[in-house]
């Protein structure tokens, strides 16, 4: 595969302040590119970071066929580089995309686009334990005809972020009874553009009322707990880790979740994965005090403890004394960024 390569004149990586990154502010130098028409993949580039130059009516703006995948780079105290479980992120892609009737990338495509690239911005990726360089692959429709179907032509990208620490301070939830991100059959379980777009309006008004985020629930009743925000969920019931299962095609599978899981069970926790009702936390949290804690994973905060959830006018408060979701957290981040030994072969050096 043949990578054709255009340099920027000048970095602008001393513009940069890198002591206050925020989330997805700042991108780097360059960006990996190639495109889909006539069935194939083809003009494999890394070029300037720049804006795209697209129709009007290119279908991603009419029909929103868009996916996209999101993963850390992490650089070690010897500079060596290193992704986290990148296999996965690739095959989750085109898993997404064959939900949306995108075409499929080749694994050599992704790893060899997203190395290169890597390698070229190396001076990018943060060294602090804190920081990282997000990497946002993402793959779009690109006919120009505004016909109800499927793109023929499609553009597949890999841009850099270097991000802070993902601080969301105290995680106050909403329990959704209302609205859906995601619906049975739907798209659930791609990580597709417009799931995003469906979530924004209900998280904004449970924003306006005071809190964080919502935990959304099943479209069908708002009985089952699915996920928080663009997090997966994970409840502390007593001694075990409790989280929703994946198999109904609404919860996106999280590659922060399967090693959250793997790393509980060899730390000794029992694990359970099971349906959760939004009923059964209220109850178990008022009669037996077997509800301890709550906490999001996902790649951008990685572990996120739950303070507060409030369902109708009834809220549960967690005193986070105990602690689950500290040691998961502090110990995939010693993992992926090479403080401690891998035995699972999850940490990739570039
Ligand atoms: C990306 C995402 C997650 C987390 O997945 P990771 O692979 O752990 O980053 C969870 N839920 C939703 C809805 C997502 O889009």
């Amino acid at each position: 595969m043949d990578i054709k390569v255009e340099k920027v004149s000048k970095s602008k990586i001393d513009s940069i302040d890198f002591g206050n990154l925020g989330f997805g502010k700042y991108f780097t130098d360059h960006m990996f590119m190639c495109n889909y028409s006539e069935g194939k993949w083809k003009n494999f580039t890394i070029k300037p970071f720049e804006n795209f130059s697209i129709s009007p009516a290119s279908k991603v703006f009419h029909y929103g066929q868009a996916v996209f995948e999101g993963m850390k780079a992490y650089k070690d105290i010897n500079d060596n580089i290193y992704l986290f479980r990148p296999k996965e992120n690739y095959k989750r892609l085109n898993k997404s995309a064959l939900r949306l009737d995108m075409p499929e990338i080749s694994e050599e495509i992704f790893m060899e686009g997203l190395m290169q690239l890597l390698r070229m911005e190396k001076e990018w990726i943060p060294k602090d334990g804190q920081k990282s360089l997000y990497v946002r692959p993402f793959m779009i429709a690109n006919d120009n005809l505004l016909s109800a179907v499927s793109s023929t032509e499609y553009i597949f990208c890999i841009i850099f972020s270097p991000v802070g620490e993902y601080f969301s301070g105290e995680v106050k939830l909403k329990v959704e009874d209302k609205y859906s991100r995601v619906a049975f059959g739907g798209l659930g379980m791609a990580k597709a553009a417009g799931n995003y777009a469906a979530s924004f309006m209900p998280a904004k008004k449970a924003s306006l009322e005071g809190f964080s985020q919502v935990i959304w629930t099943d479209d069908l009743n708002h009985e089952y707990i699915e996920e928080v925000g663009a997090m997966n969920i994970m409840f502390r019931m007593g001694d075990k880790l409790v989280t929703p299962p994946i198999d109904n095609g609404r919860i996106l599978e999280g590659v922060t979740r399967d090693s959250i899981l793997v790393l509980a069970k060899d730390m000794g926790i029992d694990v359970e994965v099971r349906p959760i009702t939004v009923k059964e936390i209220f109850d178990s949290k008022e009669s037996k005090g077997k509800l301890l804690e709550c906490f999001g994973v996902g790649t951008a905060a990685v572990v996120s403890q739950v303070k507060s959830i409030t369902y109708k006018d009834k809220t549960i408060e967690f005193n986070n004394e105990s602690d689950y979701g500290t040691k998961l957290k502090e110990k995939i981040i010693k993992i992926q960024t090479n403080l401690e030994e891998d035995k699972y072969g999850w940490r990739v050096k570039i």
